[in-house]
């Protein structure tokens, strides 16, 4: 089955609103000078929410083919929830994708794999698609038991979801090891576990869903290593950290087939 490869770029806690108007617009720039197609390759960028809105306005501005979402959101739907942001609220931006279980919101706000799956079950009940982050912390990888510790994962992340949810949902497999280092994964590391992943997929689902679901790479990745990466069965578009806050580069690496 053909799924349409999704580059999406991680902000993280980086660009206030004046950096980020001028970074989609020179990202929508760049890859029309490149002649994009985003019909064959989805190209999405995930903000601060301080600058969702931003992003918004230069989208709607340009009637831009660029999608767009959040890198966190609640499980709850209002009230006295302080410093969080609900999918409603997200839904009103024009949002229609969430980054949800990140390594950095694990490790920092101690998030588990069962919240992470209400978070994407929320998502989905939104009518936005959840990014669904993965991947195994150094000392695993070296014990050499990264499969299962990610298949661990998705067991649970997925519990709460059913076929016709996870078949739309996008799977980020992001080796802890490799975020922000320079440590790419070889192309056939991430191909070993984005093929266990969907392997675990036709396991508890079917393989109509293995077969659509989307798995990202994430880690390191650059123009110089993204074609190979994405040369891969298994690997459906990339999950692009500090290699996104460049239009240039970024836009290298959406149109890694050039
Ligand atoms: C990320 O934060 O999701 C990521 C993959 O970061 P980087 O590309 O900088 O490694």
């Amino acid at each position: 089955m053909a799924r349409t490869p999704i580059m999406a770029g991680n902000w993280k806690m980086n660009l206030d609103h004046l950096e980020a108007n001028h970074l989609v617009q020179k990202l929508a720039l760049t890859l029309k000078d490149l002649g994009h197609d985003y019909s064959a390759t989805e190209v999405v960028v995930v903000p601060p929410f301080t600058d969702i809105r931003t992003v918004q306005t230069v989208v709607d501005a340009d009637d831009l083919p660029i999608g767009y979402g959040a890198q966190d959101v609640s499980t709850h739907d209002e009230g006295a929830y302080t410093g969080e942001v609900s999918t409603g609220m997200l839904t009103k931006l024009g949002c229609s994708y969430v980054v949800v279980g990140h390594s950095e919101r694990r490790e920092y706000h101690g998030e588990s794999n069962e919240l992470v799956g209400a978070k994407a079950k929320k998502v989905l009940d939104a009518g936005m698609t959840p990014i669904m982050c993965c991947g195994e912390a150094l000392d695993i990888r070296k014990a050499g038991t990264h499969v299962e510790y990610v298949v661990g994962q998705i067991n649970a992340m997925l519990a709460g979801l059913s076929a016709e949810e996870v078949a739309k949902s996008v799977i980020a497999y992001e080796p802890i090891w490799a975020i922000g280092t320079g440590e790419v994964a070889t192309p056939e590391d991430a191909q070993e576990v984005c093929g266990a992943i969907r392997v675990r997929i036709a396991e508890l689902y079917d393989q109509g869903v293995a077969d659509a679901v989307r798995i990202q790479y994430g880690g390191s990745v650059k123009s110089s290593n993204v074609r190979d990466i994405m040369g891969q069965p298994d690997v459906d578009g990339a999950l692009v950290g500090g290699a996104s806050l460049k239009a240039d580069e970024f836009s290298k690496i959406v149109t890694f087939l050039k």
